[in-house]
């Protein structure tokens, strides 16, 4: 069997099976970059509704680019790794600045955009302009390595390496067999995550149901549950923090997150790490009376590796404390949905306005 013999079905069974997603309505370049970005480590069904808000109120590259920062992670709040927000709108200044406004026509162009790599850049050419770029993802990764039966790691280099090499050959055979008017670049790389995600899933794949089981190694060498091998994982480091809803008058302190920091923009409560056994010393850090706290939540969230834990408390104090330390704003309950927060700190202001 030649892997090339899976493009002909592979395009049948997509033409019958593709999900009616709304970034599959348009060819707008502008439109599939932003779905693609959203779609890094998300899943389907959670960018939807990001996606087609986004789209509401931010149309083309020139209203992103002169969008307010605060907008625009707003519109990104709840997603997570909001550098690809800000990337976005650097890109499209970007694109404004030296681009005359129009969106980058070829593969080199578009990955020279801030936050776009191999993957990104062929899947919004093929798809925006059915050039044959090959993309892998892990949804591709997977079908790949079981199509072929290959064992090890396809983070492994050499694994890639072969992997995206098999990918490019396969998308440029499947446009030579393109009828006038078919577009088998954007097609086959949209079918092979397609059935990736749908069929070919990482646990209990459909193989009864898969239209390349005639010509699938894992499934004849029956190591369908072994391949891929999964990679080590890095093992998850435990943090606690501590912080405060300081409430002066009906109002909140809220601050911004600096710079250079993770979620930089976004705004939070005061909180500060603390080690696994730190007291209620910890309050005296904003010089605030330990007497008059008391818990109002724990929220748990994981980010990348970490396993957060937050302590939230609750002070409500009659006169105005001085926060040296801390630039901020007092805003009220009502505001603070205008504000974008981190996604703890979102959670936390939904246990206070309950
Ligand atoms: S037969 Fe099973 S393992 Fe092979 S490609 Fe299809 S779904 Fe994946």
């Amino acid at each position: 069997m030649h892997i090339r013999s899976i493009a002909a079905p592979l395009l049948k069974w997509f033409a019958g099976n593709a999900r009616d997603l709304p970034w599959r309505r348009t060819r707008d370049p502008y439109a599939i970059w932003v779905s693609e970005i959203m779609l890094q480590q998300t899943q389907v069904k959670t960018v939807i509704p990001y996606w087609q808000r986004w789209m509401e109120q931010l149309p083309d590259i020139a209203s992103l680019a002169a969008a307010a920062d605060d907008s625009v992670i707003k519109l990104w709040e709840g997603l997570g790794y909001y550098s690809r927000a800000r990337n976005l709108q650097k890109s499209a200044k970007l694109i404004g600045d030296e681009l005359g406004g129009r969106f980058p026509r070829d593969v080199a162009g578009v990955l020279a955009l801030p936050g776009v790599g191999r993957y990104t850049g062929g899947a919004i050419c093929s798809i925006a302009y059915n050039q044959p770029e090959p993309i892998v993802d892990g949804n591709v990764a997977r079908l790949l390595a079981r199509l072929l039966g290959i064992e090890q790691s396809p983070k492994d280099k050499a694994v890639a390496d072969r992997l995206w090499s098999v990918a490019d050959d396969l998308v440029k055979h499947a446009v030579s067999l393109q009828k006038p008017r078919q577009r088998n670049a954007s097609a086959f790389n949209q079918a092979m995550m397609e059935l990736g995600a749908l069929v070919c899933r990482p646990r209990n794949p459909l193989c009864g149901g898969c239209p390349l089981q005639g010509c699938c190694t894992a499934r004849k060498e029956n190591k369908v549950e072994t391949i891929p091998a999964l990679a080590k994982r890095a093992a998850a480091t435990k943090r606690r923090f501590i912080g405060f809803i300081i409430n002066w008058r009906g109002k909140v302190f809220v601050q911004r997150r600096p710079s250079g920091d993770v979620n930089a923009g976004f705004w939070e409560f005061p909180n500060w790490e603390v080690s696994a056994d730190a007291g209620a010393a910890h309050l005296a850090k904003a010089n605030l009376a330990l007497g008059q706290a008391e818990l109002l939540c724990v929220i748990h969230h994981s980010v990348t590796r970490y396993r957060n834990r937050l302590e939230m408390f609750l002070l409500r104090v009659s006169r105005k404390p001085r926060l040296a330390k801390l630039h901020g704003e007092w805003i009220s309950l009502e505001e603070i949905d205008k504000f974008p927060l981190t996604a703890a700190h979102r959670k936390v202001a939904k246990r206070l306005q309950t």
